[in-house]
């Protein structure tokens, strides 16, 4: 079987997409996190996106709406995205962590750890080529390295994620620049390199067969799932039309 054979379609990529999303509705792998949480902000756009974003974990109006990026934040992302000739509904939005630190406090690294098999599997089925990680948390977990955003942003570089290889884009996280006029005037001189970066396509892939096999940890583990309604939270949004 030839790997296009292989490749999912994207309706059905779209599809397992769903599932995976179901499964993290009934996450309750950090404790805390799920008992504090209204909703699993799980991302948002589409599903077959060239670009997508991730976040570091949804604030008080995500987690209240079930959406990423619709505080300020996402105002001058989406504004961002538009200087560059670009819809929110073009690109996928995601985070790090998919429920709401209490309080808006810093993700812990159990968490992020708890939490990353999602955002390997939302990799692994919109299939970017271009992921732009907003600031620290993102930028150090997809690189799997504790380089700080300050020395990576703006610099593309190509990296092997699951089985496929994808253009990563470190960029400002847009919280920091609402505060800071100058990282502003950075984030958004990165932003204009954007368009270029996706003109170059997807980066070359290696064959499937010759792909590494995935190390065990590296699979994604199929977690638990508890309905929400049965952890007594409210039944969520219908979030599936997000994407
Ligand atoms: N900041 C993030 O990192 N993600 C959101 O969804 C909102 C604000």
């Amino acid at each position: 079987m030839s790997a296009q054979e292989i490749e999912q379609s994207a309706t059905e990529r779209r599809e397992a997409l769903k599932e995976v999303f179901t499964q993290a509705r009934g996450c309750t792998r950090c404790p805390e996190l799920a008992a504090t949480r209204k909703t699993v902000v799980f991302g948002a756009g589409n599903a077959d996106a060239d670009l997508m974003f991730v976040g570091e974990a949804p604030g008080a109006s995500e987690d209240e709406q079930g959406i990423p990026f619709v505080g300020r934040a996402g105002k001058l992302l989406e504004q961002l995205l538009e200087e560059i000739g670009l819809a929110r509904s073009e690109v996928f939005i995601a985070n790090v962590l998919k429920c709401r630190p209490p309080g808006n406090r810093d993700p812990q690294p159990v968490e992020i750890d708890n939490c990353q098999d999602y955002l390997h599997r939302q990799v692994e089925l919109i299939q970017p080529h271009v992921i732009c990680t907003l600031g620290n948390f993102s930028t150090k977990l997809l690189r799997g390295d504790p380089t700080g955003i300050t020395r990576l942003h703006g610099q593309p570089e190509v990296l092997t994620l699951g089985r496929r290889a994808v253009r990563l884009y470190p960029i400002y996280h847009p919280a920091a620049a609402l505060y800071t006029p100058r990282m502003l005037e950075t984030l958004r001189e990165d932003f204009t390199r954007l368009p270029e970066l996706l003109a170059l396509g997807p980066p070359e892939q290696q064959p499937l067969s010759e792909a590494p096999a995935m190390e065990a940890e590296e699979m994604v583990q199929t977690p638990e799932v508890v309905p929400a309604e049965a952890q007594g939270q409210a039944p969520e949004i219908d979030q599936l039309g997000l994407f």
